[in-house]
């Protein structure tokens, strides 16, 4: 079974970057990457908070973006993606330590963040500033204080303060996503963080609606990707942190697993 820990192994890899991980490449996705884009250019890689798999496939009818990007299914313009679908084991059920190891290749016990007063202060590097080092451009469009470290270490760094608004947050997440798509030609790894589905589902409220917003952003996303004729990767983080499931206090130490998508998708614009 595939790990969350080979995504930056992975990514490594294509863009032939160095980095120290236990864990190995995938080669499947190597494989997708280089039939598609021999020499890499724009990959963007999106967390999704908490869409764990058993979410991915309860939510099909919201979440039908994801589901044709993974599919390699037709655009609505009739544009042909290319799509890969795998699942991956998490390895923390705590989104800071999970988004670091998804960044570094590491085990959380290994990179030792586990809050976000941690993330500046790990000598532990990600894939983003790895890239950096070698003249490659990235960014990062996150939470405040997840970016506040990244100043200075990765190319375009766009910090969202936490907001009681949800909705409005990752909206600006996607703004400011696709808005670095567009004017920065020379971002090559962009990374970025949606929060809807978790925060929906920590309150109890109805994921259905979360889930159609989420997909509606990543849509969105997938354009300008589309665009720069670049990849799309796509993942949750943990195992959804339900309202029920929390409250029970059950199976939270119980690893989980989590859908990730590679995707090469295509341009709806024609009918936009
Ligand atoms: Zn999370």
């Amino acid at each position: 079974m595939p790990s969350l820990l080979q995504i930056a192994p992975t990514l490594a890899s294509y863009f032939g970057v160095h980095l120290v991980s236990p864990a190995r490449p995938l080669e499947e996705i190597l494989r997708f990457a280089y039939s598609l884009y021999p020499v890499p250019h724009t990959v963007v890689l999106v967390v999704i908070d908490s869409l764990d798999i058993e979410l991915y496939t309860e939510l099909s009818h919201e979440l039908t973006t994801l589901h044709r990007l993974a599919t390699g299914g037709r655009g609505r313009g009739g544009g042909r993606g290319r799509g890969l679908l795998l699942t991956c084991d998490t390895v923390s059920n705590h989104t800071t330590p999970a988004i670091a190891s998804i960044l570094t290749g590491l085990e959380p016990e290994s990179h030792a963040i586990f809050t976000s007063d941690d993330v500046g202060r790990s000598d532990k590097k990600s894939i983003l500033e790895l890239m950096e080092e070698e003249g490659k451009h990235t960014g990062a469009v996150i939470e405040t204080r997840g970016a506040s470290p990244l100043f200075g270490r990765v190319s375009h760094v766009y910090g969202v303060d936490d907001q009681e608004d949800i909705v409005a947050y990752d909206r600006m997440i996607k703004e400011h996503t696709i808005s670095i798509l567009r004017r920065e030609p020379s971002v090559m790894l962009l990374f970025a963080h949606l929060r809807t589905i978790d925060r929906f589902a920590h309150r109890g409220w109805d994921l259905h609606r979360a889930a159609y917003i989420t997909d509606r952003n990543v849509s969105e996303i997938a354009e300008s990707v589309a665009e720069r004729e670049g990849l799309l990767l796509i993942c949750g983080d943990h195992r959804a942190h339900r309202r029920e499931a929390m409250a029970m206090g059950l199976k939270l130490r119980q690893m989980g697993k989590v859908p990730l998508i590679v995707s090469a998708p295509a341009s709806c614009s024609a009918i936009t």
